[in-house]
């Protein structure tokens, strides 16, 4: 590709600051000098770092520029599936920052630290409200370290019954990290297949339900973006062999205030604040996992653990039958005062927030299900999966299709997840996406198909706009190349 030539920052060539430096130009005004020049001894002074020359005004426009080069949700549609990467609001970092919990160290007697307690105290009681659960840790950093959390706490409380278990069963239907965790902890997962419809069949779980089994872990909305409508049936056949029941609620997003979780026979649930609630999701930033329990598993929960008494709040590490500790001092502070203040700001609104969730996520399947295959046409949840088996004649892919949305202005949705989809291209609006801007999201993937139809070669080749073109995402993956 030819190189253009210009002044305009549209045009993303940006060359490094080495090259762009000119010998003597100096980014800072300093008064003139009114005395002797004197040299330092370059013995005592040493040779200073080579740096290039440049005005202050280069430098900000370089950096700015690169700053713009990043896709965010600030930016635009981020319509990852199974992750929500939802927009949130900016005064929660504000509140985050305020110099009172900023300036917070975890080492300061708990005498000096009661606002930050009362925080995390007050949002216990508010996680443990929203799921109808009764006691909650807030110890985890991720959704994964709180499923881990979840698996020694089915752990230990099979071990005070006298009788630990080996097994755990999880659907195909689960997020990854699932079947992961209860093998961290030592359990065999044991796999199950959802029914036609997407969700768990009662019958299929009394089939492999037994005494050796400690119980199930279900992704409730599922990853197809459904509700698992027979998790009262299933966690009865659970119950009913000794098991536990953990459900997986990092996509709480769907079913805040409308389902309440510990209503439905679940013993552990873990939620994601850094998805659900006010925290960013990826980037890898610090994340926290709560974990919320039924009474009889409480015991069980980590410590140390925020305490009240005589309305003064503290630390308590006494809990001889907890699973001890998971994190260092009390998990990520920062992440927790977000979801406070996101809770207390939205308060009853929260039902809504998934409300219109759900009503964007169907609006896409809705509006796209004449245009892409959509493998299971019925209601969904915060999120839907189509595939790309309409496109099999034109030998286009769910890749080239995600690719090619690029052109229009649009971050790819995720791609090939759930497995259970051949070619899935899953779809989450979120809550804050506007009529019009979801509109044309819409219209810009029914021009991608279009496309596929009239010109395939197009698709194979896209994206064809942005300065770089379609990656070699194997040699990327094999052979990282990181200084060019
Ligand atoms: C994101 C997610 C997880 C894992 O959460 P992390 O914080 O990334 O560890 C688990 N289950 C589901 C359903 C998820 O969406």
């Amino acid at each position: 590709m030819q190189e253009m030539v210009g002044t305009t920052g549209l045009i993303l060539n940006e060359p490094l600051l080495t090259e762009r430096g000119r010998k003597g130009r100096c980014g800072i005004s300093l008064p003139r000098r009114d005395v002797e020049y004197f040299p330092l001894d370059a013995s005592i002074a040493g040779e200073g770092p080579n740096f290039p020359d440049l005005s202050e005004v280069e430098v900000v426009r370089h950096y700015t520029r690169l700053s713009t080069w990043n896709f965010g949700v600030d930016t635009g549609l981020y319509p990852l599936g199974s992750c929500t990467m939802k927009y949130n609001p900016k005064t929660n970092e504000r509140q985050a920052a305020l110099p009172g919990f900023a300036g917070a160290h975890p080492l300061l007697p708990a005498s000096l630290s009661q606002g930050v307690l009362k925080m995390m105290y007050d949002l216990q009681g508010f996680l443990a409200e929203l799921t109808c659960m009764d006691a909650v840790t807030l110890q985890p950093a991720a959704g994964a370290h709180g499923e881990l959390a979840g698996m020694l706490i089915f752990h230990a409380y099979h071990q005070s019954k006298g009788a630990p278990r080996s097994k755990i069963i999880v659907p195909d239907t689960a997020h990854g990290t699932n079947p992961a965790s209860a093998a961290l902890c030592g359990y065999r997962p044991v796999n199950v297949q959802s029914n036609e419809q997407g969700v768990l069949s009662p019958e299929t779980i009394a089939a492999v339900m037994d005494e050796e089994t400690a119980g199930i872990m279900i992704t409730n909305p599922n990853t197809l973006g459904l509700f698992e409508e027979n998790i009262q049936q299933i966690a009865e056949i659970v119950h009913a062999r000794g098991g536990l029941v953990y459900a997986d609620g990092a996509n709480m997003n769907a079913i805040m205030g409308i389902v309440g979780v510990g209503d439905i026979g679940v013993d552990v649930l873990h939620l994601n604040l850094h998805k659900t609630f006010s925290t960013p999701h990826g980037g890898g930033g610090p994340g926290s996992g709560p974990v919320c329990v039924k009474t009889y598993l409480e015991p069980f929960l980590p410590v140390p653990r925020v305490s009240e008494k005589d309305g003064r709040y503290f630390l308590s590490e006494d809990f001889p039958q907890s699973v001890g500790k998971l994190h260092g001092f009390y998990g990520h502070v920062g992440v927790m005062i977000r979801a406070y203040c996101y809770i207390l700001s939205l308060g009853p609104e929260l039902k809504k927030v998934s409300q219109l969730a759900v009503l964007n996520a169907n609006y896409i399947k809705e509006k796209l299900k004449d245009t892409l295959h959509l493998p299971y046409d019925r209601p969904c949840m915060h999120e839907c999966v189509f595939s790309d088996k309409n496109q099999e004649a034109e030998k286009v892919t769910t890749l080239d299709m995600v690719k090619r949305l690029i052109d229009y202005g649009f971050h790819p949705p995720t791609i090939y997840f759930p497995l259970v989809v051949h070619g899935a291209i899953m779809i989450e609006p979120t809550e804050t996406e506007s009529k019009e801007d979801l509109d044309v999201f819409i219209e810009s993937f029914k021009n991608v198909v279009k496309d596929a139809k009239e010109n395939p070669e197009m698709l194979h080749d896209a994206p064809r706009k942005p300065k770089l073109r379609r990656l070699d995402e194997t040699s990327a993956a094999r052979h990282p190349c990181l200084t060019c």
